[in-house]
């Protein structure tokens, strides 16, 4: 796991986040509401979001992965916010060392740092994901939660798409 926004690493060094073993068709969300601020991190396999992991040989494999950035640098198609809470997404940050040009030699990951401002942040209480239609290799996503009342870890599944605090 790589934070890219220090904030986030900071809410879960402590506690939770050993590296997470990469296990094909598990993911990993930290969620933490500071104040106004909603940042999701997403740490996940590359093969459960492009069913491969390789630096891309093909032309068809580089339209893969140029599409699979695309896609989640779009979060209102990934999550749902409690709407009364009125929270608007900021550009977020998405890393893969395939994104980067980098060949490795197996089994890669990818992470993901999503952000947004609330209006009221009091009324946001619960992340619905769209990320087990949007990828259906990912089996399970462990969730670890911090907000203003402590932590809280679930585990969701396609059949368990939302986390409420
Ligand atoms: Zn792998």
């Amino acid at each position: 796991m790589r934070h890219l926004l220090p904030a986030i690493a900071l809410l879960f060094a402590s506690s939770l986040s050993a590296a997470p073993p990469h296990v094909h068709g598990e993911a990993r969300l930290e969620i933490a509401l500071e104040g106004e601020t909603l940042l999701i991190h997403f740490d996940s396999p590359l093969d459960n979001l492009l069913g491969f992991e390789h630096f891309p040989r093909t032309a068809g494999e580089r339209q893969a992965v140029a599409a699979l950035k695309a896609q989640l640098e779009a979060p209102e198609k990934l999550f749902d916010l409690t709407p009364e809470a009125r929270c608007q997404a900021l550009p977020p940050e998405i890393a893969s060392p395939l994104f980067a040009g980098r060949r490795e030699a197996a089994h890669v990951d990818l992470d993901a740092d999503y952000r947004w401002r609330c209006t009221r942040p009091d009324e946001l209480r619960a992340v619905r994901t769209q990320l087990f239609a949007e990828f259906p290799r990912l089996k399970r996503i462990r969730l670890d939660f911090a907000g203003p009342r402590g932590q809280q870890s679930d585990m969701l599944t396609p059949a368990r798409t939302g986390f409420r605090w």
